[in-house]
């Protein structure tokens, strides 16, 4: 299963990219310029190792187009494996469903 690690704000959980201004601070910790904004009025502190910040600097991204080819082949294999373990406990419910109607009928005609 292929695992992707992507950058993102530590404040917010978002990604980091070109779509949006990014920030680096004095310790070295990357965040959205509008959530280190918002969060240095309520702390001076970094939101990441709690070093004062000394200094904020904007980062300029090269960004460029991507389209996931790879990881919407991964989402589908996904599904397809989620699918199957589905129909197995689909198939897991009816062997009860029998089982149960089977013990109620031997049941009945014991009594
Ligand atoms: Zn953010
Ligand atoms: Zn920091």
């Amino acid at each position: 299963m292929p695992e992707f690690q992507r950058p993102n704000c530590r404040i917010c959980l978002d990604w980091l990219d070109g779509s949006t201004n990014v920030v680096v601070t004095s310790c070295m910790h990357v965040f959205h310029d509008l959530c280190l904004d918002r969060y240095s009025r309520s702390s001076p502190k970094c939101p990441a190792c709690r070093s004062d910040i000394s200094s904020v600097q904007k980062i300029l991204f090269s960004t460029a187009a991507f389209t996931c080819s790879e990881s919407s082949e991964f989402l589908l294999n996904t599904v397809a494996s989620q699918q199957q373990k589905i129909e197995a406990q689909q198939r897991e419910i009816d062997i009860l469903k029998i089982r149960a109607l089977f013990r109620s009928s031997t049941r009945y005609a014991a009594a």
